[in-house]
C-alpha cells in the first residue's frame, strides 16, 4: 500500500475569477444593492473556493481566509478591537462599522457625532498586500465579538468539506497593531489581556468540532526583542491547553526563521509550516531542527509568483525533508497564503500557449501541491513530471528568454557607468546657467488630472473603436492644454501631464521586451483595489523609445524647460511579478539599461530635465534590517546605471510619495539625483528632520500640496511650510512642488492650487 502524504494551503485568493467581491463590496458601498446580496455573494465565492480545493485534492482547506475587506481588520473585529471614534456599542461588530473602520465616516454620512478618519493601512510584510493596522491604546480590552470563523466553519462543515480555520496568532497580531495614545506603552504588554480572549476562541473552535486549526505567525520571521520572542513559550503552553483535542498548525512564512527557528519548534503544536521558496538555502536547518513528535509542512509551490513550480527543485526539497520525516510527518503546501496570486489562468486566452506553459497563478498551484504529494506517495504522476519538465527546460533555453545581448551588456558594465561627470556642486553651477530658474523653482510630480475623458479615450484605443491616429492627436490636445495652464499659472519647470498613461509601471512594461501582460491576472492590494501587475519573464531591453515623442512634442509647445518623465527601475521591479531564475538585482540592472538608453535619447532629443520615479524604493527594504545594506547597494546602483549616463547640464530629479526617510536617507543621498521631490505636506514638513540631521546634500522639493484630498491649499499654508522648510534646509536648494503627481485630481482642485502654489514660490522669492 503506498503511503498518503497530505496537502493544505494557508489561505486562497478570495476575490473571484471575475473580480466578484470588488463589485459586490462597491455596489454595497454605492447603495445600489443590499447587504443581502453582499452576503450572498461572499457564500459563494466561500463555497467555490472550498469545493474547488477540496475537488483538487487538498485534504486541508482554509476556512476564515475569506474577507469582505482585509483579515487582519477580520481579527481585530473577532477580538472585539474597534478604535472608540466608531462608536462601537460593543456587541458583535457589525459589518457597516467594519467597513468604517477600513474606509472611514465622511462627514456627509456622519449620523451623530462628525467624521471619522479611517484606520491607518500598510504593507502586509513584503508583499503589495495592504492590511488595516489594529490600534491599542492603554485602555484596549479583548472580548470575542465575531461570529464569523464560526460561521464560516459552519458553512464549509454543512458542504462536506473539512475545514481547517485560520486565525492570526497572538503574537503576530499585537506585532502588526500599532498604540495610539501617547502612552508609551508596549503593546505586547497587552498578551495578558488578549491570551484569554485568544483562548476562548480555540476552546470555542474545539468544541465546534474543528479536527484541525492553522495560526498564522509570520512574525517569527521578522527581527524580534528577546522578550517578544520569549512570549511565544508562554502563550502556546496555553493556547495548546485552550485547544483540547484540535490540532494545532503553525505557519510561518515569507522569510527565514534564523535565531527563532527553535522557538517555532519547540512550540507545543502538531505541525509547522515553513517557506523554503523564500529561502531555500534554510531547509537543512529546519529538517534538522524538526522534533520527532511534529509534522511538517513545507511551503515549496510559491504563493508569492505566478511561475509553474519547478518540480525537480520541490522534489528535491521534499525528499531532504522526508528522509527524515518519513511520509506521515510531511505535508506539502504553497509557500504562503495563496492571495498573492492571481486566482487562474483559465481566463488568460489571449496568452500565447509557449509564456502560458510556464505559469500557474492560484487554480494552477492546487493542482501542482498535489501532484508533488502523489509523487512523494509513490503514485504514477509521470505525465505531469515530464510535462513540468518540458516547460522548466524551455524557459532555461527559450530566446525569448534568454538575450546574450542583454547579458553582454550587463556583464560589461563598468563602475564609471554609475557616475555622474562632476560632483553635484559643478553639474548644479552648469545647470544654473543652462536654465536660469529663479530662487525656489515651481514644478508638478508628472501626472494631470486623468479626466473621464482621458480614460475613455484610451479604452477605445484599446478596444480598437478609436484609431491610433484619432487617439494621439486626443492626447496632443489634453498635451497642449495642459502646457498652455501651466504658462498661464507661471510654473517654471513644466510637465507634459502623462495622458497618454495608463499607468506608471504598465506603460513601460507594454513597451520593454520581457515583460508580458495577463487579461485578468488581479491581485487584492486593499480592500476592493486589485492590481494587475506585468510579469518580467526574460531578458529586459527597450527595442524603441519610450518616451521621447511625448515629450519632445510638449517641449515644442513651450520656450520653458519641459521635464521628461520615467519610472525607475526599482519600481518597475518592484511592482511587477518577476522571474525568479535570476537574482532580483540583475533583473533590475537590465531594466536600468533600457532606462539609461532612454535618459540619453531624452536628452539627445532637447529634454534637459529629466525626472525618474521611484517610489517604491522603500517597500523594498528586505524585513531583517540586516538585509538592507545589501539590497540599498543594488537598487541605489540600478538607479545611478539609469541615471549617470548624462551630461552634466542635464538635470536628474527623482521623486518619492512617502515620508519616512530616516533610516535611508544616506541611500537616498547615494542616489546623487540633482534634486529630489518627497512627500511632506501631510507631516507639515516633519520628515525634514530626516534630512537635515544628515545635511541632504543635493537639492529638494518638500510637497507642500497634499495631493491626496480634494482640499485646495491656500497661499499662506503654503507659504508657512515653506519657511518651515527654508529654515531648515539652505533656501537655494528648494523647489517648490505638489507632494505627488495629480492625475486622481480634478483640473477644478488643481487650477487654485498650482495658482496658490505659484503665489506663495514668489512671496518666498522676495
Ligand atoms: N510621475 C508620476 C505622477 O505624477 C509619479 C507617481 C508616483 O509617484 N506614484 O503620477
Ligand atoms: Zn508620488
Amino acid at each position: 500500500m503506498s503511503a498518503v502524504i497530505r496537502t493544505q494551503t494557508l489561505g486562497y485568493p478570495r476575490i473571484g475569477q471575475q473580480r466578484e467581491l470588488k463589485k459586490a463590496t462597491e455596489a454595497y458601498w454605492k447603495g445600489e444593492t443590499k447587504v443581502d446580496a453582499l452576503l450572498a455573494a461572499g457564500r459563494d465565492l466561500r463555497r467555490q473556493n472550498w469545493l474547488q480545493q477540496r475537488d483538487a485534492g487538498i485534504d486541508l482547506v482554509p476556512v476564515n481566509d475569506f474577507s469582505f475587506y482585509d483579515q487582519v481588520l477580520d481579527m481585530s473585529c473577532l477580538l472585539g478591537v474597534v478604535p472608540a471614534r466608531f462608536h462601537w456599542d460593543g456587541g458583535d461588530v457589525p459589518l457597516d462599522t467594519y467597513f468604517q473602520i477600513a474606509r472611514g465616516i465622511a462627514e456627509k454620512d456622519a449620523d451623530c457625532c462628525g467624521a471619522s478618519l479611517a484606520s491607518e493601512m500598510t504593507k502586509w510584510f513584503d508583499t503589495n498586500y495592504h492590511y488595516i493596522v489594529p490600534e491599542f491604546t492603554a485602555a484596549t480590552t479583548f472580548k470575542l465579538s465575531s461570529t464569523k470563523v464560526f460561521d464560516e466553519f459552519a458553512e464549509a462543515k454543512a458542504l462536506g468539506v473539512n475545514p481547517k480555520p485560520v486565525l492570526i496568532g497572538p503574537v503576530t497580531y499585537l506585532w502588526l497593531g500599532k498604540v495610539m495614545d501617547n502612552s508609551g506603552m508596549d503593546r505586547f504588554k497587552l498578551i495578558d489581556q488578549l491570551l484569554p480572549v485568544y483562548c476562548e476562541l480555540l476552546q470555542k473552535l474545539a468544541a465546534a468540532g474543528a479536527e484541525w486549526i492553522q495560526i498564522d505567525e509570520p512574525a517569527l520571521v521578522m527581527d524580534l526583542a528577546p522578550e517578544q520572542v520569549a512570549l511565544y513559550d508562554k502563550v502556546y503552553a496555553q493556547i495548546r491547553a485552550a485547544a483540547g483535542k484540535s490540532k494545532l498548525i503553525v505557519a510561518t512564512y515569507f522569510g527565514d526563521l534564523r535565531g527563532n527557528l527553535s522557538t517555532l519548534m519547540r512550540l507545543p503544536v502538531d505541525v509547522v509550516h515553513v517557506d523554503v521558496v523564500r529561502v531555500p538555502q534554510s531547509l537543512d536547518a529546519v529538517v534538522e531542527a524538526l522534533p520527532q513528535d511534529k509534522i511538517l509542512s513545507l511551503g515549496v509551490v510559491d504563493g508569492r509568483n505566478i511561475w509553474r513550480t519547478d518540480f525537480e527543485r520541490a522534489l528535491n526539497q521534499l525528499r531532504t525533508a522526508q528522509k527524515k520525516t518519513g511520509a506521515d510527518r510531511l505535508w506539502v503546501a504553497p509557500s504562503c497564503s495563496l492571495i498573492h496570486t492571481p486566482v487562474t489562468l483559465r481566463n488568460e486566452g489571449k496568452l500565447d500557449a509557449e509564456l502560458k506553459g510556464w505559469l500557474a497563478f492560484a487554480e494552477e498551484k492546487l493542482a501542482e501541491v498535489v501532484i508533488l504529494a502523489k509523487t512523494l506517495a509513490g503514485q504514477d504522476t509521470q505525465a505531469a513530471l515530464a510535462s513540468n519538465a518540458t516547460a522548466q527546460a524551455s524557459r532555461r533555453t527559450s530566446p525569448r528568454i534568454h538575450s546574450p545581448a542583454v547579458k553582454e551588456r550587463c556583464g560589461g558594465v563598468k563602475p564609471d557607468d554609475l557616475n555622474r561627470r562632476s560632483p553635484f556642486n559643478q553639474r548644479a553651477d552648469k545647470q544654473q546657467q543652462t536654465y536660469k530658474l529663479p530662487a525656489f523653482p515651481t514644478t508638478t510630480i508628472g501626472s494631470f488630472p486623468q479626466t473621464k475623458d482621458v480614460r475613455s479615450k484610451r479604452a477605445q484605443f484599446k478596444a480598437g473603436t478609436l484609431s491610433a491616429t484619432d487617439y494621439d492627436a486626443f492626447i496632443e490636445t489634453a498635451t497642449a492644454d495642459a502646457v498652455k495652464r501651466q504658462e498661464a499659472w507661471d510654473i517654471d519647470v513644466l510637465v507634459h501631464g502623462e495622458f497618454e498613461r495608463n499607468d506608471m509601471v504598465e506603460y513601460f512594461g507594454e513597451q520593454l521586451s520581457g515583460f508580458a501582460f495577463t487579461a485578468n491576472g488581479w491581485v487584492q492590494s486593499y480592500g476592493s483595489r486589485y492590481v494587475k501587475p506585468p510579469f518580467i519573464f526574460g531578458d529586459v531591453s527597450r527595442p524603441a523609445p519610450m518616451t521621447v515623442r511625448w515629450s519632445r512634442y510638449a517641449q515644442s509647445l513651450t520656450r520653458r524647460p519641459m521635464k521628461g518623465m520615467l519610472t525607475g527601475p526599482v519600481t518597475i521591479l518592484q511592482w511587477s511579478f518577476v522571474r525568479d531564475d535570476q537574482p532580483r538585482s540583475t533583473t533590475c540592472m537590465q531594466i536600468a539599461l533600457a532606462l539609461r538608453d532612454e535618459v540619453r535619447d531624452l536628452e539627445s532629443g532637447g529634454i534637459g530635465i529629466i525626472q525618474i520615479d521611484e517610489p517604491a524604493i522603500r517597500e523594498g527594504l528586505p524585513l531583517r534590517r540586516g538585509d538592507w545594506v545589501a539590497y540599498l547597494r543594488w537598487s541605489v546602483d540600478a538607479f545611478r546605471l539609469s541615471s549617470c549616463g548624462v551630461r552634466d547640464e542635464t538635470q536628474i530629479h527623482t521623486h518619492m510619495c512617502y515620508s519616512e526617510f530616516n533610516d535611508i536617507i544616506v541611500a537616498i543621498a547615494e542616489m546623487d539625483a540633482d534634486v529630489i521631490s518627497i512627500e511632506t505636506s501631510r507631516s507639515k514638513m516633519d520628515l525634514l528632520d530626516a534630512f537635515v540631521g544628515f545635511k541632504y546634500p543635493n537639492q529638494i522639493g518638500p510637497g507642500v500640496y497634499d495631493i491626496h484630498s480634494p482640499r485646495v491649499p491656500t497661499k499662506d499654508e503654503m507659504v508657512s511650510l515653506l519657511h518651515k522648510a527654508a529654515a531648515l534646509l539652505p533656501p537655494r536648494n528648494l523647489w517648490v512642488n505638489p507632494d505627488c503627481g495629480l492625475k486622481t485630481r480634478q483640473w477644478a482642485e488643481v487650477e487654485p492650487a498650482l495658482v496658490n502654489m505659484v503665489a506663495a514660490a514668489k512671496e518666498l522669492r522676495h
